[in-house]
């Protein structure tokens, strides 16, 4: 046998290993006896590195170090999931997509794992890149640290597709977990909080060989690619399996939302018995065909839906009551608890949302409180154990002045939150804006993080986000900690700033109920900023999508002397204030006016690039047909009953090639 052979033998044979021990739970020789194979491999592809192989079992000890990972755009997006609590709305949604969808709809039940999500690229059947979910837009690439998770499979088996994505979540189980925190309390280290907040730090870990030691897994749960052998969410399941994955066997198929909630009361109780944490069941329309007609919001797709089970619930004596200054100015009153251990994590403070809240619960410092975890990151309080109140106990009364700068606060009619009007002079206002401004969804500034920005704004360097442009090395180099390279990457990142599109500069303005979406529609309608600043309520309402409290807010915003003070500022440091030559030769109103549904499958642009094309011309995109439709554009495999209805109302059924020549 050559060399080269013996080490492909030992490279297959301890892959099967892996996965008999890893997948199937099911080892076949002892640990000895794979260790003894391990070091073998070892040894021949240390003496003979010709053979490197990025995907050998040998990888998986690790040992790899990565200094900054690497931002990765995601090729389909990853979502969230939208949630439901009870009966009702599991009937409500079905109602919804009944109207989008024809025929039955089979679901597919999941359990929800608690970990981290991942999204792994396979080329070849070879593990090509792992990325984490970040924004859901971009991630970053830990695929060293992914390695190192056995259960991880990186040579599939098969008749896997040439290349896909594949999404799942990392976890930790309870058993590893525990035994992780033993080793720590030994050492005499703070526990960790729980599993998944542990699984998802570990992924961020620099030595790929202390990831190695966690007892990581991955659990599949979707795939993502094009000319896939399968027509259904469960099919993919059981592909995925077949390739090598390691998918829980616990999804079923089920045809009523009856059916859905056998399933949920099932796993509400049979959970405690799982070696591994979930926080609900996620229910998913089986069929990829009527997934695909079902689409996204903006958050999260249409066709699935997490389940999410009822809260857990533990009391505590809140201790007292502080208010937070955001950054427009709003203020939020924080519970501070004493420490409570609530569905694995230490709970210390939660939010009290207003005012109102406060009122309706008759909340009092000093009061034993019932504190509740749903799918939220911060706690609420839900109500008072008034049995408990302390006989000295008096109504809590409201802050009416600034915590921060002393003045007085002011409450909007229908508004249910206080605001400190001093937008110019309150300092978490004032930092809190310009942290927006450099945030990674505005002009995602890099070398710049939140604290230097407080910093900055507290040595009196700047105090709006157009004094950014004016920064120099030698002005920042004073600041604490703060070398000479570090001053530089900041100064760069300013000045690249300079070149982010104007849709996501109006978003970095930090204008009131201007979030993303509403920063795009602007963009696009208004084209310049001096355009969006000429614009009336009147003109802005009449904007599509556009309504009266945004309305308010954007005129009130640029009716400041200070707001305008600071766009002529930008402007004549060359930040991006109208769109792009190329964003605008690429929009026309040819299609202004007109509003399309789109159904079925397209051969020449994806059905996402269509919707585009719409959007870019001046055309809105609805999701479902009715006499206000202009056009349905059909592709392959369009719905019957659409096709009936758009009959029925005589709207005109194009193909996309009729579509396509409208633009011409
Ligand atoms: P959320 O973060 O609450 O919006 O829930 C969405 C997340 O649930 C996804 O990003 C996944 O990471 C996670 N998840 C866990 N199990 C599943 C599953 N079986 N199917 C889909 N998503 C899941
Ligand atoms: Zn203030």
């Amino acid at each position: 046998m050559t060399i080269k052979e013996q080490i492909e033998n030992l490279r297959d044979e301890l892959r099967q290993h892996n996965y008999n021990y890893y997948v199937l739970d099911n080892p076949t020789i002892s640990d000895y006896e794979f260790d003894m194979k391990l070091k073998a491999l070892q040894k021949l592809e240390a003496d003979h590195p010709e053979f490197y192989d990025a995907n050998s079992p040998t990888l998986r000890v690790g040992g790899e170090v990565t200094k900054n990972f690497n931002t990765v755009v995601h090729e389909h997006r990853m979502y969230s999931l939208d949630n439901s609590y009870s009966k009702e709305d599991l009937e409500d949604w079905e109602k919804r997509i009944k109207k989008l969808v024809d025929g039955d709809i089979q679901y597919t039940c999941e359990l929800k794992y608690d970990g981290a999500s991942m999204n792994l690229t396979y080329e070849n059947g070879k593990l090509l890149r792992a990325v984490t979910r970040g924004d859901g837009v971009q991630g970053d690439e830990v695929t060293t640290n992914v390695k190192t998770i056995r259960s991880v499979p990186l040579q599939l088996k098969g008749d896997y597709p040439g290349k896909f994505d594949i999404r799942g979540e990392i976890i930790l189980p309870l058993e590893g977990f525990n035994k992780m925190n033993e080793a720590r309390v030994a050492e005499g280290e703070e526990p960790y909080r729980n599993p998944r907040n542990t699984a998802s730090g570990s992924l961020k870990l620099q030595d790929s060989a202390e990831v190695a030691k966690r007892p990581l897994e991955c659990f599949l749960y979707s795939i993502k690619g094009s000319n896939l052998s399968f027509s259904t969410q469960f099919e993919g399941l059981e592909k995925a399996r077949a390739w090598g994955f390691k998918v829980p066997n616990e999804a079923k198929l089920v045809n009523s939302i009856d059916e859905i909630l056998d399933y949920v009361n099932h796993w509400d109780t049979e959970r405690h018995n799982l070696p591994y944490e979930i926080d609900g069941v996620v229910i998913k329309v089986n069929n990829l065909y009527q997934q695909e007609e079902l689409g996204f919001t903006a958050k999260a797709p249409r066709w699935a839906m997490a389940y999410k089970f009822k809260a857990e619930q533990v009391s505590t004596t809140l201790n007292h009551i502080s208010y937070q200054v955001g950054r427009t100015g709003a203020i939020t009153p924080v519970a501070n608890l004493e420490p409570v251990l609530l569905a694995g994590t230490i709970v210390k403070r939660a939010s009290l949302h207003n005012a109102d809240q406060i009122e309706k619960l008759d909340i009092r410092e000093g009061d034993e409180v019932y504190v509740e975890k749903g799918g939220e990151i911060i706690p609420k309080i839900v109500g008072v154990d008034l049995s408990k109140r302390p006989n000295d106990s008096l109504p809590t009364s409201y802050i009416t002045h600034c915590p921060e700068c002393g003045t007085e606060l002011i409450r909007k009619e229908g508004e249910a939150q206080h605001y400190c009007p001093n937008d110019l002079g309150c300092s978490p206002q004032i930092i809190g804006r310009i942290q927006h401004y450099i945030s990674r969804k505005a002009m995602d500034i890099e070398g710049l993080g939140g604290e230097t920005v407080a910093l900055l704004v507290n040595e009196a360097l700047i105090s709006n986000c157009s004094d950014l442009y004016e920064l120099t090395v030698e002005k920042v180099i004073p600041l604490e900690r703060m070398a000479e390279k570090s001053a530089e990457n900041l100064i760069n990142g300013i000045e690249a700033s300079k070149q982010i599109p104007f849709e996501r500069v109006l978003f970095a303005l930090g204008i009131r109920y201007v979030g993303e979406t509403v920063a795009k529609k602007l963009a696009k309608h208004y084209k310049t900023i001096d355009a969006i600043m000429a614009a009336s309520l009147e003109d802005l309402v009449a904007v599509d999508e556009i309504g009266e409290k945004i309305a308010e807010s954007v005129v009130d915003f640029f009716q400041s002397e200070a707001s305008t003070n600071i766009i002529e500022r930008l402007k004549s440091f060359g930040v991006q204030l109208q769109l792009s030559e190329e964003a605008l030769a690429n929009q026309t109103d040819t299609l202004k006016g007109k509003s399309f549904v789109v159904s079925g499958v397209f051969e020449t642009v994806s059905r996402n690039e269509l919707k585009k094309l719409i959007e870019d011309n001046g055309g809105k995109v609805g999701s479902s047909i009715s006499s206000k439709t202009s056009y349905v554009v059909a592709g392959d495999k369009m719905g019957p009953s659409k096709r009936t209805k758009a009959e029925q109302l005589g709207i005109p059924i194009i193909t996309e090639q009729e579509f396509l020549a409208f633009l011409e």
